[in-house]
């Protein structure tokens, strides 16, 4: 046996030398196998070729059936890796324009130095579709930073317009836009500040009947609303739909930031807040009164979250929930954690998401 073996290993070495391709040297291979399995079939037993080859037939049946075997695993396991390769990249937006052109690498030349970012975080931006909620304090800086940035595709869905009492802080709006549906305004300034960039504005308020087709539309939701009942609507629609949701918040001389996003481990909304504010608790900024750079403050860090979620940079606020005071200078993280039980992203929220849904139809 150890004769056909080395016969086996010289033609190989041959065929390597001949440079004859994989495929020719296992043909070879399998040439020389058939002939010594057949004289084993046509040899008469005791006879000396056979006696030189092993005896008998068996062991040789035990190294194809071996060589078969690891064959087959092999195609298998290329098969399945096929299969895995496709559908990623049936998951994955696809990467549209994956070039930049100089204007644009000019323009993104800071990102795309930073480490973290670079070409490919910057080409990942560019293919995102992020869902603004919100056109107003936080939705402002969140809004251009994100522009900026080259956020492929922002959406921005908000049904109020522009007043004279936003400009203290809302920034993306101007004083000659007063009146104006806010998403357009908004829309306005962001394309004057990024022409490369692809603004989707939804003039109309965000309800339960649009919520999860809209989200499904986008790969990353922003929180920047101020009312508790369209934060709990984004909250189930995010969960239903699996989207991680960006959520910013500002009261007076406070703000918080955090990531929700149950799929990948962080609580949603509902486990951290699972009561809706008593009636007259849910001050909005135009009750309490808010510090206009706050929501510049908070919004910016939202962006910044955003970004890094999409450039996979660092590490994001999921499960902690970063509080800023503007008022003492102070900032402190808290962390948060999922409730098991929780009625919106728990085991049984399948049904109670029918008693939320009615709750929803504001
Ligand atoms: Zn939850």
């Amino acid at each position: 046996m150890a004769v056909v073996l080395a016969m086996a290993a010289a033609l190989w070495g041959v065929g390597w030398l001949m440079q004859a391709s994989l495929r020719a040297r296992a043909a070879m291979l399998g040439l020389l196998y058939v002939v010594v399995l057949g004289l084993h079939v046509a040899l008469p037993e005791g006879h000396p070729l056979r006696e030189n080859t092993g005896g008998s037939a068996a062991p040789w049946l035990l190294l194809g059936g071996a060589v078969v075997l690891v064959l087959v695993y092999r195609e298998g396991l290329s098969r399945l890796r096929a299969r895995a390769a496709q559908r990623d990249q049936a998951a994955e937006p696809p990467v549209t324009g994956a070039t930049f052109s100089g204007e644009e690498l000019e323009r993104y030349a800071r990102h795309i130095t930073l480490r973290e970012i670079g070409g490919p975080g910057q080409k990942k931006l560019k293919a995102a579709r992020v869902l603004v909620v919100g056109a107003g304090g936080l939705g402002a800086p969140v809004l251009m930073y994100l522009a900026a940035a080259g956020v492929g595709r922002i959406g921005v869905i908000d049904d109020d317009v522009v007043d004279l009492s936003n400009l203290q802080r809302q920034i993306i709006h101007t004083d000659a836009g007063q009146g104006m549906p806010k998403v357009f305004s908004a829309q306005e300034r962001m394309a004057a500040l990024n022409p490369h960039i692809d603004i989707r504005p939804y003039h109309r308020k965000l309800t339960g009947e649009i919520a999860e087709t809209l989200f499904a539309e986008y790969e990353l939701i922003v929180d920047g609303t101020d009312s508790w009942p369209t934060r709990d609507l984004i909250n189930r629609a995010a969960v239903a739909t699996g989207k991680p949701v960006v959520s910013g918040a500002i009261s007076a001389w406070e703000g918080q930031v955090t990531i929700y996003d149950p799929v990948r481990g962080a609580p949603c909304m509902t486990c951290v807040f699972p009561d809706p504010p008593a009636p007259g608790m849910a001050a909005t900024c135009s009750e309490t009164g808010v510090i206009g750079a706050l929501p510049g403050v908070i919004g910016a860090m939202m962006a910044g979250e955003v970004v890094k979620e999409i450039a996979g940079a660092g590490q994001g606020l999921r499960g902690r929930m970063l509080i800023f005071d503007a008022l003492y200078a102070e900032t402190r993280t808290i962390a948060l954690k999922r409730d098991p039980s929780c009625p919106v992203c728990g085991p049984g929220a399948a049904e109670s998401s029918d008693r939320g849904g009615s709750r929803n139809g504001f």
